[in-house]
């Protein structure tokens, strides 16, 4: 019996994966279990930032690992000190709480926002995606996720995503936040407009709830700058963060500014593995390892790169750094075919690619992939 099949018979079947069985990986190329070498412009879904088996990374982590993996957060430890005040002067937040997922950090955002306003109402956005526990889901907007599960956390009211007047109706003194992707990326790649974030801004000054911006798939230099914040003139109240943020290593963060974190105490939220010495350790050094290499610099100008590239010959390229997405007719068939040509791509729908390859991409491995879907579409 193969791989597959063991798998259909003892994994609860949540998943519908491409035929496959990956092994190893070496920066931006994995291998599956017949030796076979894939060139990955999906980076497990926006997480792999610096390539796969980053040589930095594991020594930094195997050192930690040989030291203290867990102790629990009834004490300090220096990783997690040490990690906050990195991430104080990447994100310019304050305050920082530690968990373990892109959902479990909306979680914490959900209580923070409704524990520092004492308001219960929320705001999200057409397709916006914030992840699948019971929270994260009741502000993430497919009706396929949403329905089997319900009741969900109420009220919470979706405002038409980039549509000012709509969010001028919706919001108003009971709303607690307003939570948002500046660049949707389950959705498929669509950036937020400057205007309609002006817009946002302005409505927080007049009604004072909180932005909760979901940086979960657009951090540590995903776009093209730390944050996708950065690209627009917006001070979130609170930021959430993970995919990227260990390279792998699962950990997520829930930033917040004094003003909220003032209004935080201790109790209020809490974390058994959050925050743990090794997966801090993978992320400061996967942040050091972004600063020393300026993948940054790279996101933003293979992005531009691999954009320019693309539109030779598909409909809709779009994104900002190397979050791109563009349109095919027939996106499930396209990732097979690219897949049968050693080139790992994901579509969020019937029609759409999305690419976030590691940030460490080169123009001669773009050059390679685009030659591929170009032949093949
Ligand atoms: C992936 C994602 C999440 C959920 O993260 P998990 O680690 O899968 O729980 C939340 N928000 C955004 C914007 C994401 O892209």
């Amino acid at each position: 019996m193969d791989w597959m099949e063991r798998e259909k018979r003892c994994i609860l079947q949540t998943y519908t994966r491409l035929p496959v069985v990956f092994e190893r990986g070496d920066g931006c190329y994995v291998y599956d279990v017949n030796g076979r070498k894939y060139l990955d412009l999906v980076a497990g879904i926006a997480v792999v930032a610096l390539g796969h088996s980053n040589k930095h990374l594991t020594d930094r982590v195997k050192e930690q690992l040989e030291k203290l993996v867990h102790i629990s957060n009834l004490y300090y430890t220096v990783p997690q000190i040490e990690l906050a005040e990195k991430l104080k002067e990447i994100t310019g937040m304050d305050r920082f709480f530690f968990c373990n997922s892109g959902t479990e950090a909306v979680e914490a955002a959900l209580k923070f926002a409704r524990k520092a306003t004492g308001r219960k109402k929320f705001i999200s956005f057409t397709n916006d995606f914030h992840g699948r526990t019971m929270g994260a889901l009741s502000v993430t907007y497919k009706e396929r996720f949403r329905k089997p599960f319900m009741p969900l956390v109420e009220p919470v009211e979706f405002v038409e995503f980039n549509n000012a007047d709509d969010l001028e109706k919706k919001v108003d003194e009971n709303t607690a936040a307003v939570v948002l992707e500046l660049v949707q990326g389950e959705a498929g790649v669509h950036p937020a407009d400057r205007e309609f974030i002006k817009a946002l801004s302005e409505l927080r000054e007049e009604y004072g709830f909180l932005i909760v911006v979901d940086e979960v798939q657009t951090g540590f230099g995903r776009t093209g700058r730390w944050f996708a914040r950065d690209h627009y003139a917006l001070s979130p109240d609170i930021m959430t963060m993970a995919k990227a943020m260990g390279n792998g290593f699962p950990i997520g963060c829930c930033a917040v500014t004094d003003e909220v974190a003032s209004k935080i105490e201790a109790g209020d939220h809490g974390s058994t593995f959050g925050g743990n010495p090794l997966s801090c350790v993978a992320a400061l050094a996967t942040i050091e390892y972004i600063e020393m290499e300026r993948l940054i610099e790279n996101s933003d100008k293979m992005g531009r790169y691999f954009a320019d590239r693309l539109a030779e010959s598909f409909e809709n390229v779009r994104g900002l750094g190397l979050m791109i997405g563009f349109d095919v007719d027939d996106a499930p068939s396209f990732v097979k075919n690219c897949l049968e040509n050693g080139v790992i791509v994901n579509n969020t729908s019937e029609k759409t690619i999305r690419l976030v390859p590691p940030l460490i991409i080169s123009k001669e491995d773009i050059d390679a992939a685009v030659e591929v879907m170009q032949r093949i579409s």
